[in-house]
């Protein structure tokens, strides 16, 4: 401790403007706290990575890049499209607006809240101390009564000659031959739209299969389109002999918990890096630790739950971190959703399960969209007579995730999702159809032939 440092009160201190850690202070301002934001990149780095360098300028990119590829493959749809061109250049000034547009519309919501946010790199030096190392090479120094550890991951550490995720979302021009090492999502979507935009493509994946964080069968109708984009896909391999301009590595990403000061404040860091907690988020008596710093899925949605309930159980609230399914989301072609238990898992879990798949080849929105390559497939405890698993891969199958959620957190037998009025044409449809297969009662695929399509 500095001798004769001064500390001024705060009620309850957030390390970190993520989904995380902005959605706690959020939270915590409802609840009357006073709440105090800690960022290193201050107001313009509020949203994290997952403004600034993750979840949206990867989907920024991959609209794009889909776009323009669409308008080639519409041509047998009537669509005339000469000369497509992408200026990547300008893509990266639209996003550098869009997400700046994004990062103040936070920093409105918190500031309306009462929110104050501080500029700086925050470490704790004492179990209710945090000193802030501002860009004026200050040191301000904050007691807290409660604070939310938020300071998010990074990308692992690449080779010098490779770009890291942040390095390749940020291209100003399209490499004319682009290597992707490592096959995570994270990997995959980069791979994709850098095909669609003109790059030819090598993914190395050194394991044995890509997306290795989703069920295999998923992965099928994703490997057949990345085969159609001429992407050349090698696993089990490294990069040896592959040749390529502009090499990207996909390593994984690792929590920041490294340089907080995280024994000081008695919180301890297991050896991946992560934070235990349990369904409280507790990791202290006063120090809570939310999104990708603590185990499970690395997501923004994951981030953004925990940081209400970690506002709510610092709150005094009878609040616990217990989802019953966290939705992993791929952006790949075709999109994949996957939420809640896959078939395996269920009867890992010592559950009887009951599975029907509803292939897309009979969607007619799957038709309008020139894309019938996928399939909805519903995983129920036939026991129970309960929803306990929702896997979608398809175009903006993403978007399907959340009538799965919902279905397994309201627990939904496949009657109550049969039930349900889905509209029509979508591709929502798909949960339907395949709920009234579970229950033989299949409308617009015939049993043998829905059975014949299973992945
Ligand atoms: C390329 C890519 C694509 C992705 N796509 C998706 C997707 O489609 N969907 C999805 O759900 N997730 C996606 N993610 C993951 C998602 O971005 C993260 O899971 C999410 O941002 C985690 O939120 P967080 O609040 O825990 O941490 P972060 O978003 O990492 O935020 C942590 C914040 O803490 C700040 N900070 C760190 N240390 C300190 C300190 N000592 N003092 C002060 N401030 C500090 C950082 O500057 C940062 O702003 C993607 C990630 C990447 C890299």
């Amino acid at each position: 401790m500095v001798v004769g440092e001064l500390a001024e009160a705060a009620d309850l201190l957030v390390i970190g403007g993520g989904p995380g850690g902005y959605v706690a202070a959020l939270r915590a301002a409802q609840l009357g706290r006073e709440v105090t934001l800690v960022e290193r990149a201050g107001t313009a780095g509020l949203g994290g990575t997952c403004l600034h360098v993750g979840c949206i300028p990867s989907k920024a990119l991959i609209e794009l890049a889909n776009a323009a590829h669409r308008t080639r493959e519409l041509e047998a749809a009537g669509l005339e499209a000469e000369g497509v061109h992408v200026s990547l250049e300008r893509f990266q000034t639209w996003r550098a607006e869009l997400c700046g547009s994004l990062a103040r519309g936070v920093g409105d919501l918190l500031a309306r809240a009462g929110v104050r946010v501080v500029e700086g790199l925050a470490r704790f030096n004492r179990p209710d101390r945090v000193a802030v190392h501002t860009p004026e090479d200050r040191v301000l120094f904050f007691e807290f009564e409660h604070a939310i550890v938020a300071s998010g991951s990074r990308a692992r550490t690449v080779p010098a000659n490779a770009l890291d995720s942040t390095a390749a979302l940020a291209l100003t021009a399209v490499p004319p031959t682009l290597a992707v090492v490592g096959a995570d999502y994270i990997g995959l979507e980069l791979a994709t739209a850098f095909a669609k935009l003109g790059s030819r493509v090598t993914v190395v994946e050194p394991g044995e299969r890509v997306l290795p964080e989703v069920e295999a069968s998923l992965v099928k109708p994703v490997l057949r389109r990345l085969r159609k984009l001429g992407v050349d896909v090698r696993v089990g391999t490294g990069i040896e002999g592959v040749e390529a301009e502009c090499v990207v590595a996909s390593f994984g990403r690792v929590p920041n918990t490294d340089d907080l000061g995280l024994e000081a404040a008695g919180v301890a860091v297991g050896d991946n890096g992560l934070i235990a907690v349990g369904p409280d988020l507790l990791a202290a008596p006063r120090i809570a630790a939310i999104g990708d710093v603590v185990a499970g899925s690395a997501s923004a949605h994951k981030a953004m739950a925990q940081g209400v309930v970690a506002a709510e159980v610092l709150c005094g609230q009878p609040a616990a971190f217990d989802a019953q399914a966290i939705p992993i989301v791929v952006f790949s072609d075709p999109e994949i959703a996957s939420v809640g238990l896959t078939e395996e898992q269920a009867r890992e879990a010592g559950i009887e399960p009951v599975t029907a798949t509803f292939p897309l080849a009979a969607s007619g929105r799957a038709g309008t969209l020139g894309a019938r390559d996928g399939f909805t497939k519903l995983v129920a405890d036939a026991t129970a007579d309960r929803v306990v698993g929702v896997h979608a891969v398809g175009p903006h199958a993403t978007e399907l995730a959340a009538g799965g959620a919902l279905a397994i957190e309201l627990m939904a037998a496949p009657g109550d999702v049969a039930a349900t009025i889905h509209p029509h044409p979508t591709l929502s449809e798909g949960l339907h159809e395949a709920a009234a297969l579970l229950l033989g009662q299949p409308i617009h695929v015939a049993a043998e032939r829905a059975a014949a399509a299973q992945p």
